[in-house]
């Protein structure tokens, strides 16, 4: 029961092949079998989970989006009354007064929630390495990563721990951990799903979505979590079309581009290889390809994180050791409270992400770095736009590498930045993409496709996402760990 997807999942509660409540008991043994191993959870709400089911199962009505579906959430995604730490030491102890609004919205379709995920300090890597909890494994080999920052979430659905996850992608932080766990992430369009309640990293770039099994899996938990909010002003009015619409198994009509600039220098062999036999498929299916060209992906590094982490620099103030947080016990003076609180609070990245923020931002420098990156960052989304007039979406690799050994880049920031080549310059421009299996190295590890779509079009990734899978068996293969 633990190998089913959603939808399966649902028709068998209907069907009373088993109860929510020896689904999610299932859910919480396999928790407690594997966890030793991925070190994917940093909470397991366990007693929660089993009230949660048992109140499903006295309703007895499983007709709700997700009415019995064990899910997690990454640990930046608050929840009333149970620990939220962001894996930072910082917040070690946190436990927030309100629910994320996205949460609130799944627990109305009905979700059980198993627990909190494990991630990068405050969702900055691509490894989970910068955990204060330790790194999370990769299901497919425990000597690699499984991604990041949203690495616990992605061992935990490719590991069979849960149905689902939600993740929060801020530059790749969804879809490269789901590619190198071989799963379906969604990053949804900036403004589709309430950032309400999910501790931020850079506002202008966070989104929360999806990291599933399936890509019908993706379209229902975007169904419940997406449309406008009350509580979150970016979020926008534009309608949330039913999604299981475009779930559709014919690609006559696409057009397909295919950036040059993504298959180009920095990206291994082995991924390109596996990502043109993917658009072989996609050709079969009958879609039209075309190369196309981004000429500014070269900036997007250096103009994403001189944004993010002067953002991200910004938003960490409010860690001060007074209001909430940790708070040194050594301080004497008030500068020392913040100083001490904030030293032994923070994790290296977080410090480095001050640094340059603060940086990046002070007198004299605002001009040369954080302003003239914002005016690239316009101009990237304007060659984004540019090309939507010529075609539905774009195929690409989503991580230039295959998974990495741990360790391998832990004390190399830059190259742990280049993991995020492909994935930055949609969060640059706003827009959505979704990575999806498409195949395995020679030494079986996992390897992503990337399919990108203007704003609110998450319908075509959804569209062409499916047809593709439904044509290739990669989503069925499961880790042996
Ligand atoms: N690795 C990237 C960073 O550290 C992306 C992280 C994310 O999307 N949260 O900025």
């Amino acid at each position: 029961m633990l190998h089913l997807s959603i939808k399966q999942t649902q028709e068998a509660l209907r069907q009373k092949q088993f109860t929510a409540t020896e689904l999610t008991q299932a859910y919480l043994d396999r928790i407690a079998q594997t966890d030793e191993k991925l070190n994917a959870f940093v909470t397991v709400t366990a007693d929660l989970a089993l009230e949660q089911a048992k109140k499903a199962d006295e309703k007895a009505n499983f007709s709700g989006l997700l009415s019995g579906i064990p899910m997690n959430l990454k640990d930046v995604v608050c929840t009333d009354g149970i620990r939220t730490t962001a894996s930072s030491k910082m917040l070690e102890n946190f436990v927030p007064p309100y629910n994320a609004h996205l949460y609130d919205r799944l627990l109305d379709a009905g979700a059980i929630l198993l627990g909190k995920t494990n991630t990068d300090e405050f969702t900055m890597g691509s490894s989970s390495e910068n955990s204060y909890f330790g790194t999370s494994r990769n299901p497919w080999n425990l000597d690699y990563v499984p991604g990041g920052s949203s690495g616990g979430p992605a061992a935990s659905v490719a590991g069979d721990q849960s149905i689902f996850s939600i993740g929060t992608d801020t530059g790749g932080s969804i879809r490269q951990p789901s590619s190198l766990c071989s799963i379906v992430g969604l990053k949804v369009t900036y403004g589709r799903v309430p950032r309400h309640g999910c501790i931020p990293y850079a506002s202008s770039f966070d989104t929360g979505g999806p990291m599933t099994k399936t890509v019908e899996d993706a379209a229902l938990v975007l169904q419940t979590i997406a449309g406008q909010s009350e509580k979150d002003a970016t979020t926008v009015d534009t309608p949330v079309p039913d999604y299981s619409q475009f779930l559709k198994t014919d690609l006559t009509g696409m057009k397909l581009g295919l950036p040059k600039e993504y298959f180009g220098e920095g990206v291994e062999k082995e991924v390109v290889d596996t990502v043109m036999a993917g658009v072989e498929v996609l050709k079969q299916l009958g879609a039209e390809i075309v190369e196309v060209s981004l000429p500014l992906t070269k900036y997007a590094i250096p103009t994403y994180y001189l944004l993010v982490k002067s953002e991200s620099s910004s938003n960490l103030s409010r860690y001060d050791g007074v209001k909430y947080g940790h708070a040194s016990d050594q301080a004497k003076d008030l500068e020392e409270i913040y100083l001490k609180s904030r030293s032994e609070g923070f994790g290296d990245e977080v410090k480095r992400t001050i640094m340059i923020g603060t940086y990046a931002l002070s007198a004299g420098y605002y001009d040369a770095f954080y302003l003239k990156a914002a005016k690239v960052r316009a101009l990237m989304k304007r060659e984004f736009e540019t090309v939507f007039k010529t075609c539905d979406a774009l195929i690409t690799p989503t991580s230039p590498t295959l998974p990495f050994k741990i360790g391998e880049k832990a004390d190399d920031p830059l190259s742990m930045y280049m993991s995020d080549i492909l994935t930055t310059p949609i969060n640059l421009a706003g827009i959505c993409a979704m990575s999806v299996p498409a195949g395995f190295s020679q030494n079986g590890l996992p390897i992503g496709m990337q399919i990108i779509a203007n704003q609110f079009e998450e319908g075509k990734l959804f569209h062409v996402g499916h047809a593709f899978e439904q044509a290739t068996e990669w989503h069925k293969k499961r880790p042996i760990f």
